[in-house]
Parts: C-alpha cells; sequence; structure tokens
C-alpha cells in the first residue's frame, strides 16, 4: 500500500465538551501516514475518511496521550527551580538542552513545588470533530524526510 497524506480541520474537546483546540480559523493539518505525528486513535479514523467526510471521534486517553504516570510527578524544593516566582501553570523545561521534556507546575507550597511531565492532556479521553479536506498521494521526497511538505506541513 502507498503511504498518503491525508489533509483535515479538526476541533478538540474534553469529556466535559470544552474546547482545547481547532483549527478552524487557520490552515488545516496535513499528516503523512504511518509517521506517528497524528495520536493513533484518531489516525485509525483519518485513514479511512474521503474528502470531504466528517466525523466525530471518541479517543480513549490510553490511545490519545496516555494515562497519567505517576513517575512523571514529582516534588522539587523552590531553592532548585530557577525562578523565584512560580504559579500553577508555569512550564519550564527539564533541563539546559532544547530537547528537554517540558515540565508543568501543578501544585505550589511555601517551601516546594509539584512538576508534571506528563502530557497535558495525559489520562484525558478526548474528542475530535474532524472533516478530512484532502487525501493524495505523498511524493517520494516527502516519504524520505518522514513529513508532509507545502500547505500544512515543513516548508524548507
Ligand atoms: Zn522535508
Amino acid at each position: 500500500m502507498s503511504t498518503r497524506v491525508i489533509t483535515f480541520h479538526y476541533t478538540l474537546t474534553d469529556n466535559t465538551g470544552k474546547q482545547l483546540d481547532s483549527s478552524a480559523g487557520s490552515n488545516p493539518l496535513a499528516f503523512l501516514e504511518g509517521s506517528g505525528q497524528i495520536i493513533p486513535g484518531l489516525e485509525t479514523h483519518l485513514k479511512t475518511m474521503k474528502p470531504g467526510e466528517k466525523r466525530k471521534v471518541l479517543v480513549p486517553a490510553k490511545e490519545a496521550y496516555g494515562e497519567v504516570n505517576a513517575a512523571d510527578i514529582m516534588e522539587v524544593s523552590r531553592e532548585k527551580m530557577p525562578a523565584k516566582q512560580i504559579k500553577i501553570g508555569d512550564r519550564f523545561r527539564a533541563g539546559n538542552d532544547g530537547h528537554a521534556p517540558v515540565v508543568r507546575v501543578i501544585k505550589v507550597t511555601d517551601t516546594h513545588v509539584t512538576l508534571d511531565a506528563n502530557h497535558e492532556l495525559a489520562g484525558q479521553d478526548l474528542t475530535f470533530d474532524v472533516e478530512v479536506t484532502a487525501v493524495r498521494e505523498a511524493t517520494a521526497e516527502e516519504l524520505s524526510h518522514g513529513h508532509v511538505h507545502g500547505p500544512g506541513g515543513h516548508h524548507h
């Protein structure tokens, strides 16, 4: 089977119906089949859809951003933090290297800060309202780079 580029619009809501993200009003997203760019539970559906088709897709946490891993939540003393003013929701890189994981502050006390390295959407069942806008064959160059070129993809 050849590999395709699938372009789609999406609106993401959590299980309370709150909108978390949407491509409405901007460019649709394009991805290369099987490249791991799209969460597995969503890609499975998109692969079977035709241009113009709309679908509401419920993706359980384990097929989205995974369950919350307790080992990725850690408490550190405030003195070890790079910033003086720290509040819930702040984000830090857990190291100097630009690829270090980003951690979120989820709790602050007078002496300690609790950091969570789980994906923000870990443990959440997600609903995607998707509309596939285009499906085409991937080019040889895209296949060798492992990502999409042009609208919705890389420009280089
Ligand atoms: Zn490329």
